[in-house]
């Protein structure tokens, strides 16, 4: 890709001097834990310059990122998990355009998300919600229970997948599982290299850029996913970017504030989109995913508070919530029982200890 350069004429006393001024896209140096091999993300366009990112798993992402090309420039919906991931994002958007990507939108706080805001310098934006920039500026997306949950679990997967790997006869089997087994060491690599960078740019409850043609609103909708979910909204082209707060398939409760969460969904469907780019799971049409997850998290949030009213324990509730009649909405649901975390958050709520 023919890389864009500038040229300006400066008058210097007598003299004329030639400044070369690079306005492509940067030349950004490759981070620990970046070595993979073939593309590692599939872009799929849903409207004329905005693309949808989803990892191909030759490098271990995190979640998806939205593209949005200007007339002059790149905006990134989410930086991913790693300084490595975001920079074979900011690689691979080179194939698309050489505009040099100037915003980055964090949806959240959470690691997979902004832990990649490192590998953008001076000259790039991050925007966030002021809740976001709390998070990453004092250390907390980096603790906790789910980080912990979530990155703490790697050196134990990865002797895990050593041990299996070593144990292997089929020598295919044997080659398919040791490239997962690098995509994980490599991961480890990347995390242990994030200092998270919190926006440069922060809202409370809007921001819109007008960048060239495009109209690009920022809307914070109210508490969900987590205390400072933005949305990015192109009225125009109908289209939204709904990180955590919507999904293919059900978020993460870890964070969240479900019954917050169901109200700010309504406000989401007010919105006018035909596309939905999420934060994980392939792009979607329409809004009766919006329908399916409130569904679920009422249900959810019944079933915890009348276990914790029973008496039960956090981890035992867990094991007895019964989410199986939104299977049919959630094909992955096909046992009795959740993720321990959503009922910790939900019995944090209910107790009390959540503002
Ligand atoms: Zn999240």
């Amino acid at each position: 890709m023919p890389r864009r350069v500038a040229v300006l004429s400066a008058l210097v006393c007598a003299g004329t001097i030639a400044i070369v001024v690079q306005t492509g896209a940067a030349q950004r140096p490759r981070p620990p834990g970046a070595e993979f091999s073939g593309a590692a993300f599939r872009f799929t366009e849903v409207k004329a310059g905005i693309y949808h990112a989803v990892g191909t798993g030759a490098l271990s992402v995190g979640c998806n990122a939205s593209i949005i090309v200007n007339d002059e420039d790149v905006l990134i919906v989410d930086s991913h998990s790693t300084p490595a991931a975001a920079w074979a994002l900011a690689e691979q958007v080179k194939t698309l355009t050489d505009k040099p990507i100037r915003y980055v939108i964090n949806t959240h706080f959470h690691w997979d998300h902004a832990h990649g805001n490192q590998i953008y310098g001076p000259g790039v934006e991050i925007i966030g919600h002021e809740f976001t920039r709390r998070m990453l500026a004092s250390g907390e997306s980096m603790r906790g229970r789910s980080y912990d949950m979530f990155i703490g679990a790697i050196p134990s997967q990865i002797a895990e997948l050593r041990k299996q790997v070593e144990a292997m006869a089929d020598a295919d089997a044997k080659r398919k599982l040791g490239d997962q087994l690098r995509v994980q060491e490599q991961y480890q690599l990347a995390t242990a290299s994030v200092k998270p960078q919190p926006p440069t740019v922060t809202l409370t409850d809007s921001l819109t850029l007008h960048r060239g043609g495009r109209e690009i609103r920022l809307l914070f909708l109210g508490r969900g996913h987590t205390g400072g979910d933005v949305v990015v909204y192109l009225p125009k082209e109908r289209v939204v970017a709904s990180g955590d707060l919507l999904g293919a398939g059900p978020s993460y409760l870890g964070d969240a504030y479900v019954t917050e969460w169901v109200e700010t969904l309504d406000r989401l469907r007010a919105l006018e989109f035909d596309w939905v780019l999420p934060g994980h799971g392939d792009a979607f049409q329409g809004k009766a995913k919006i329908d399916h997850f409130q569904a679920y998290l009422k249900d959810f949030w019944q079933q915890a508070r009348r276990l914790h009213d029973e008496g039960l324990s956090a981890e035992e509730a867990a094991r007895r919530i019964d989410l199986r009649s939104h299977s049919a909405n959630y094909p992955t649901i096909r046992e009795v029982g959740i993720l321990n975390h959503g009922v910790y958050r939900a019995y944090d709520q209910i107790e009390g200890r959540v503002q």
